[in-house]
């Protein structure tokens, strides 16, 4: 490669994902995935799709996949959230993507926590977009206080990634009435394992959006499905650059799929509780080996141990087939981050640890 050409490509800092490895047999850890299938339905509903020797595939998708906005509307009726305002896309990053572009002001920076998902600072590395990062406090909650006016737009998970720590509702209304002039956006990717969701709020404030994926709760990561909810102003800006490059963004399997989902609350109520009940159980097998459990509204904890090195666990966890996430970032290098997953797999990871820590 020309020196020109490889300097332009160095000069991108690329957001690294989760390893996904190749080889079976592991207990995977690492991504935040949903150790449980999802819906039957959703099978169902692909299949259906795939009739008649996949004849559907010849068409095009529903450029605007109404019915999933209608499913989504549905789902939360009890806010009075309608279709309108309701925004798809290929996965949530591809929603954050949009978000980015179209609702966060460039020219002020964009606010956002310092320990936090780190999709949003490597976006705005990769665009030129300007942000600051707001420090989280010494029990790592996101201060509101401290997010100052004016500035291009908020952004934080809640419950926060990696930290698993949860924003309550107040606060969030608090935020958004201070900053009356910026969008504010939830990214609400796990709050389905015991958050609370600003949902209720959209129909209050129009600067609000909410950002959700079918990844985590409804066990459909390999789908590519997320969502945004917020008043018709910030939905339509966001279908307009949707619309300026890839007006089919969801495919037919997809929606079908993503449809079926969203529309069997008693499988996501199911599959929620015992991803809670696992978590429970691994906290406190955790805290009896020594180890400090951050309180987690997601479906993952950020643990530390006092008296180990977390990138040696880590290393130690993968030799005995056991995959979990080491940031080697400041101030969590000596954490590690655990996604629930089924109860003979937190047995797994307990066993392979105490026979590390022994
Ligand atoms: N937001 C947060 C906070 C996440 O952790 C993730 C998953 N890594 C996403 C959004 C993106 O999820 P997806 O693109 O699978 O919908």
């Amino acid at each position: 490669m020309s020196r020109y050409w490889s300097s332009l490509v160095h000069r991108l800092t690329p957001y690294v994902p989760g390893e996904q490895p190749k080889l079976a047999r592991l207990v995977k850890l690492n991504t935040n995935e949903n150790p449980y299938p999802p819906s039957p339905r959703v099978v169902e509903a692909i299949s259906e799709e795939l009739r008649n020797g996949g004849e559907l595939l010849r068409l095009y998708p529903d450029p605007a996949a109404d019915r999933l906005k209608e499913a989504v509307a549905a789902r939360f009726a009890d806010f009075a959230i309608t279709a309108q305002q309701v925004f798809v896309g290929n996965g949530s990053d591809e929603v954050l993507a949009h978000v980015f572009m179209a609702l966060l002001k460039h020219e002020l920076p964009i606010l956002f926590p310092d320990i936090t998902y780190s999709f949003y600072p490597v976006y705005c590395g990769l665009h030129d977009v300007a942000y600051a990062t707001v420090p989280l406090d010494e029990d790592f909650a996101i201060r509101i206080d401290d997010y100052v006016a004016p500035n291009g737009g908020i952004i934080f998970p809640n419950p926060n990634a990696p930290t698993g720590c949860l924003l309550p509702l107040p606060a969030i209304a608090s935020l958004l009435a201070r900053h009356r002039q910026s969008v504010v956006v939830v990214d609400e990717a796990y709050v389905d394992f015991g958050g609370e969701s600003a949902m209720a709020l959209v129909s209050e404030h129009p600067n609000l959006l909410v950002v959700r994926t079918l990844s985590k709760a409804h066990s459909l990561a390999g789908l590519r499905v997320g969502y945004a909810v917020g008043q018709c102003a910030l939905i339509e800006a966001l279908d307009r650059v949707k619309n300026s490059f890839n007006s089919y963004p969801l495919d037919r399997l997809a929606i079908a799929g993503a449809v079926a989902a969203i529309s069997d609350q008693a499988y996501l109520e199911a599959t929620r509780q015992a991803v809670m009940r696992s978590r429970e159980a691994l906290c406190s097998d955790l805290r009896g080996l020594g180890f400090e459990v951050l309180p987690s509204a997601a479906n993952f904890v950020f643990v530390r141990h006092r008296l180990h090195d977390a990138g040696e666990l880590a290393a130690a966890l993968r030799q005995r087939g056991v995959i979990v996430r080491h940031f080697k970032l400041p101030r969590i290098d000596q954490h590690l981050r655990i996604t629930i997953g089924t109860d003979v797999q937190g047995e797994l990871l307990v066993e392979a640890l105490r026979e590390i820590l022994a």
